[in-house]
């Protein structure tokens, strides 16, 4: 088939770093700007501590459409041609990955991110493209937390959640029957009981995630920070039907190839990678910290594997079913999929160790 080979041959995992400005609160305390980053240069520095990557975004440039254009846009590209990817923001909490990733969406708000630029050249390119192709553009947004998955677009009217929050609620709880991830003979990773809606404008693609954006949010001013504390993947699915001309009598006739191009697309918003501190939490908080280092650990196990030729070579196992996240990302990590890390840090000096350790995590991708 017309599939190229450069993606065996190039990286199967490209990783980013995205050092975001010192806020306003790091600066009240008193903090000061440790990274350094080399110019012209996809290289950092903290301390005596250098790391180069595919692509390092500082604090200077306002650098959401370098990000968007060099790390996502290829992936948008090759979605198109059947290939599925994978966008994960790592980091700790407060360094950057939600505004990176733009999963904090609201209609009317800032157009900042990388959601807000793959659903606007998603739809660029459906409304450009040959008349000869049906599309069909179906989202889902969830969030993995205990090793739960839970459906953010589930709650019955955006109304009636605000209703809720009005009072100091949580928004009624989605569907009871748990979501379970599955795996359909050629390896295609599917979600049972959950919400997928087609949409088939960018405005309706937009409310969607605002909407999951929003009930993301709630849950997390009634809980303790659950989204610091949870994954969010919102997947944008798209499906291509090709037409095909017959001649009819005189006429011409419009008929359709029954074989559909499907590929998705996967925007992660991850868990904080913070240590969970040991002292002082409750048994339930401790037990949520537990799984998202699960999560974590099995992403970053994955990926070391599939960063490795030589392991892969030797037949190296790959441990997808280590987690509820890697399990639903098996399809669209590795294989012929493209995957982009952007690891998030803080360049303040009270940030440096974990700043550190997103370094290292991210390092092992490479
Ligand atoms: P995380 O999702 O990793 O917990 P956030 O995205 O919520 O972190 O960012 C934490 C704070 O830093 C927010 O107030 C956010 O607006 C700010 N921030 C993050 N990245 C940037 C950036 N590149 N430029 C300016 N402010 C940023
Ligand atoms: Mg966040």
């Amino acid at each position: 088939t017309d599939k190229d080979t450069t993606t065996s041959t190039s990286q199967a995992v490209k990783v980013a770093v995205h050092v975001r400005p010192l806020i306003a609160a790091e600066k009240l305390q008193g903090c000061k700007d440790c990274v350094t980053i080399t110019p012209e240069q996809p290289q950092l520095q903290i301390g005596n501590c250098s790391y180069t990557f595919d692509h390092v975004y500082g604090s200077t440039a306002t650098p959401s459409e370098r990000i968007f254009e060099e790390c996502v846009s290829p992936l948008v590209d090759g979605l198109f041609n059947g290939y599925n990817a994978t966008v994960l923001a790592y980091g700790q909490t407060g360094s950057g990955k939600t505004y990176t990733m733009g999963t904090g969406y609201t209609v009317n708000g800032s157009t900042e991110g990388i959601i807000p630029q793959v659903m606007e050249l998603i739809f660029n390119r459906v409304e450009n493209k040959s008349k000869k192709i049906i599309y069909q553009i179906r989202v889902s947004f969830i969030e993995i937390l205990n090793e739960e998955v839970h459906d953010l677009l589930a709650s019955t009217s955006p109304s009636a959640t605000r209703c809720d929050v009005a009072v100091g609620m949580r928004p009624t709880t989605p569907s009871k029957s748990p979501i379970q991830i599955r795996e359909k003979a050629a390896g295609e990773i599917t979600l049972s009981g959950v919400t997928e809606r087609e949409v088939s404008s960018l405005d309706q693609m937009a409310a969607l995630l605002e909407q999951g954006s929003f009930s993301r949010a709630t849950a997390s001013t009634n809980m303790n920070s659950t989204s610091s504390r949870s994954h969010a993947i919102l997947t944008i699915v798209l499906q291509q039907q090709r037409k095909f001309d017959v001649s009819e009598g005189n006429g011409i006739m419009d008929t359709f190839h029954d074989d559909f191009l499907c590929s998705k697309l996967h925007l992660v918003d991850l868990a904080g990678s913070e240590r969970v501190k040991r002292t002082g939490t409750d048994g339930m908080r401790f037990k949520e910290g537990v799984h998202i280092n699960k999560g974590l650990l099995a992403l970053g196990n994955v990926i070391s594997v599939l960063g490795d030729e030589k392991k892969k070579k030797d037949g190296g196992h790959v441990p997808y079913r280590d987690s509820k996240l890697t399990r639903l990302l098996q399809d669209s990590l590795g294989g012929n999929s493209r995957t982009v890390m952007i690891a998030c840090i803080s360049p303040a000096d009270s940030n440096a160790e974990e700043s550190l350790n997103t370094l290292k995590y991210a390092n092992r991708a490479r």
